[in-house]
């Protein structure tokens, strides 16, 4: 690897396993420091990244924690990845939208013709909706936060890099998911122009179906149906939307703040 990111400090959130652990093993081989930040301690630790922690990214405190260790495991910041993110919490209705799915799909193979209607709207409680919020939209907030109050006080530039979703733009996917990616791509978008001043760049990676351990408990006939809706034929590699974020926060991107870097396959052109 060409040591792009020599002695740069890094924060990754959700780095215990999926595009996250890709991530944190990309930035790390690059050159960098890297602290890993999981709810799972023993996989964050796990993950060959200098340092482990413990975190959830949906509490602010717990969040500004972890950065302030960060800052002082490696006595810099320069670039900050929040790539935690989740598609399902308790009582946003999934359950009834998968049993729903089932039961069409059943009487489609019996008889051809369903009337049940599979929706998970009408299921959706305020704690769902705000559950999937808190991860992938609060969090992002949260590390932009306290990334950017570090490097007010340190004076160094940055590169900030939130983890979206081709959802954000094609609708696919249920509405708390959606909403909180397109959520992310305008954070990024304000954080470009506001944080420019300071040599912090902001951008977003919109990765399509990849394969991890989200995708885990979506039905095979969905996997492959979304398969073949890609262009290059198949999901991506957690290593392939590291090399986007590794890009992104290298000076090889030093004019580049306010993107959105697809890496889809070709599943959806923005
Ligand atoms: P994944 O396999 O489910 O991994 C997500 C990681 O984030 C897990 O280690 C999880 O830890 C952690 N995490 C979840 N909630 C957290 C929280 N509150 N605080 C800290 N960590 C938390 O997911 P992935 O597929 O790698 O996805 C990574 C990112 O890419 C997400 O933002 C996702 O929305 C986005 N994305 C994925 C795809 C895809 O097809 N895979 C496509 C587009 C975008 P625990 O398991 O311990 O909770």
């Amino acid at each position: 690897m060409s040591g792009r990111l020599d002695g740069r400090g890094a924060i990754v959130t959700g780095a215990g396993r999926g595009i996250g652990l890709a991530i944190a093993q990309r930035l790390k081989a690059e050159g960098a420091r890297v602290a890993a930040l999981d709810m799972d301690e023993a996989a964050a630790r796990a993950s060959g990244a200098d340092l482990g922690l413990a975190c959830d990214v949906s509490n602010s405190a717990d969040l500004a924690r972890c950065v302030k260790a960060a800052r002082e495991a490696f006595g810099r910041l320069d670039i900050a990845v929040a790539n935690a993110g989740t598609g399902r919490a308790e009582g946003d209705g999934s359950d009834e939208f998968y049993g729903a799915m089932a039961a069409r799909n059943a009487e489609l193979a019996e008889q051809g013709s369903s009337a049940i209607f599979v929706d998970q709207l009408i299921h959706m409680g305020d704690e769902g909706w705000a559950g999937v919020l808190g991860v992938n939209l609060n969090g992002t907030f949260y590390l932009a936060r306290e990334f950017t109050r570090v490097l007010a006080v340190d004076g160094n530039p940055g590169s900030f890099i939130a983890i979206s979703s081709t959802s954000a733009f094609s609708g696919e996917g249920s509405a708390h998911y959606c909403a909180s990616k397109a959520a992310v791509v305008g954070l990024v978008r304000q954080l470009a122009r506001e944080l420019a001043p300071r040599g912090i760049r902001a951008n977003a990676v919109a990765p399509g179906p990849t394969n991890t351990p989200i995708m885990a408990g979506i039905p095979d006939e969905w996997i492959k149906s979304m398969e073949a809706s890609v262009p290059l034929g198949r999901m991506a590699r957690p290593e392939e939307i590291a090399a986007a974020v590794a890009f992104l926060a290298s000076d090889d991107a030093s004019f580049v703040t306010g993107s959105v870097l697809t890496a889809n396959g070709g599943s959806y052109m923005v």
